[in-house]
């Protein structure tokens, strides 16, 4: 009897082990950079373009797929991504540069739900669907899993949606072009989740903004309680050096092959 009881507790005790082992939550998440016209890291590639695959999260997510297939997948592989991993894509908007690679990623893996804005020709719809993806298209802020959002579509011209990841450290908004203006997304973010802003990052694209244009969104960054920016992609050479020069250790080097660990 006394056996049979050690016997049972220390299959309580394997039981429990097992069961804990696979939780997500205390994993980090991260986020690593799959393409951008920055290097960070030897081996991937660079090309204009934007892509990035979060991790650690309820669900592994792929935010954008950059311009060309070859190099996508050439950067996956250097940075021993497994595309099989990738639950859900989000596409930040119908740029070439962030929806190149998509049709050659659903290639390797169609089991993914593809948030697209919901502004998308249905061509493009049915492109995917016939790639054998569900899509799911996005008007309204909406949240994709446990802590990550999108933004919704903004803008007007150029419709496009963001990332909003809530860690322990606040939120983190991710980008593609920013084309509805940085400003305003970060401000839909805060409405999105009431929390602070831990960082910013990806294309901002103010490369045609002049400098004091420039210096007026760092201030509304800094007046919205932005911590760490991360300005790449779009953003434009002389953008980013200026956001290095406000945020000095809060500035996050960018760039292919960089992975930013979030939270732990
Ligand atoms: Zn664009
Ligand atoms: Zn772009």
């Amino acid at each position: 009897m006394k056996n049979i009881l050690i016997l049972l507790a220390s299959l309580i005790l394997i039981f429990s082990t097992i069961h804990k082992a696979p939780a997500l939550e205390g994993d980090p998440i991260t986020m690593t950079i799959l393409y951008d016209n920055y290097i960070f890291s030897e081996g991937p590639k660079t090309d204009w373009g934007f892509s990035c695959i979060i991790k650690g999260t309820e669900k592994t997510i792929l935010f954008d797929t950059g311009t060309k297939s070859d190099i996508l997948f050439h950067n996956i592989n250097k940075l021993n991504v497994n595309p099989k991993d990738v639950e859900l894509v989000a596409i930040s908007h119908i740029h070439g540069d962030h929806t190149g690679g998509l049709f050659a990623f659903l290639n390797e893996n169609n089991k993914v739900t593809v948030y697209l804005p919901a502004s998308f020709p249905d061509e493009f719809v049915s492109r995917v669907e016939k790639a054998g993806a569900k899509v799911v298209p996005v008007d309204k802020p909406v949240e994709i899993c446990k802590g990550v959002s999108l933004t919704g579509e903004m803008g007007v011209q150029i419709k496009e949606q963001s990332l909003i990841l809530n860690t322990s450290k606040g939120l983190v908004v991710i980008t593609g072009c920013a084309h509805p203006g940085i400003v305003d997304i970060v401000k839909r973010a805060k409405e999105v989740v009431d929390k602070k802003i831990y960082l910013v990052c990806g294309g901002f694209h103010l490369m045609n903004k002049s400098e004091g244009e420039v210096k007026e969104i760092i201030r509304e960054f800094k007046n919205l309680g932005v911590m760490k920016v991360g300005a790449s992609h779009c953003t434009g050479d002389r953008a980013i050096e200026l956001f290095k020069e406000a945020y000095k250790e809060n500035f996050v080097q960018m760039g292919v092959g960089k992975v930013i660990r979030i939270s732990d």
